[in-house]
């Protein structure tokens, strides 16, 4: 059974988990992608939770075998990839898929799913309130935000090719506002 996707895109720090998280808890007719990753998990994190935590030579192998709808290396030797088998699994549940991925994926999955997608890119107010948010959350290590912030610049000239911009200055009006693009999407035909 087909169903529909949203893609959810930002910089690093941009406030798109939490506003995942939030859509999640108040769209019960949603559901997580969870993506592949090679990187290491972080203290909080957990594996098929979060991500499905693997080595880079077993996503290399899932790369060969076409299990992946679609994977970048979004850091250097850092893979991420959606799985067929995910997409697929959350459809059968009868539910919408809610995917987080970075901008180069999030383009790929609207060009496959087309009118079956909506891609909406989370913008930060400033360059500096990613670099804010990023040292204050303290997940990564100073070289891993410094990746983070150069790679932020080159995603942000992405946003334009997205369907929807949903500027983040305040958290709270900026999740009310994605519950309403996304229930519409979900409700359209
Ligand atoms: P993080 O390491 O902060 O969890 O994620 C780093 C970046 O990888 C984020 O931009 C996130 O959206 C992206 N990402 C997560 N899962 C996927 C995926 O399955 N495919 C792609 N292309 N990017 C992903």
């Amino acid at each position: 059974m087909d169903g529909k996707l949203i893609i959810f895109s930002a910089p690093s720090g941009a406030g798109k988990t939490s506003i995942i998280k939030y859509l999640l808890d108040k769209i019960l007719s949603t559901e997580f992608s969870i993506s592949a990753t090679s990187r290491k998990p972080r203290e909080n994190e957990k594996n098929g939770i979060d991500y499905y935590f693997i080595s880079v030579n077993s996503f290399k192998k899932k790369i060969e075998n076409n299990d992946f709808i679609e994977s970048e290396e979004v850091y250097d030797n850092v893979f991420y990839g959606t799985l067929n088998s995910e997409i697929d699994r959350i459809w059968q549940n009868g539910k919408t898929v809610l995917l987080d991925m970075d901008v180069k994926g999030g383009l790929k999955i609207k060009s496959i799913f087309k009118k079956k997608a909506l891609s909406i890119f989370v913008k930060p107010p400033s360059i500096k309130s990613l670099d804010n948010r990023l040292t204050k959350r303290a997940l990564d290590t100073q070289k891993s935000i410094q990746e983070r912030l150069k790679k932020s610049e080159f995603e942000l000239d992405y946003a334009d090719k997205f369907d929807v911009i949903l500027e983040n200055k305040d958290l709270d009006k900026t999740k009310i506002e994605a519950f309403r693009i996304v229930s519409e999407f979900i409700d359209s035909k």
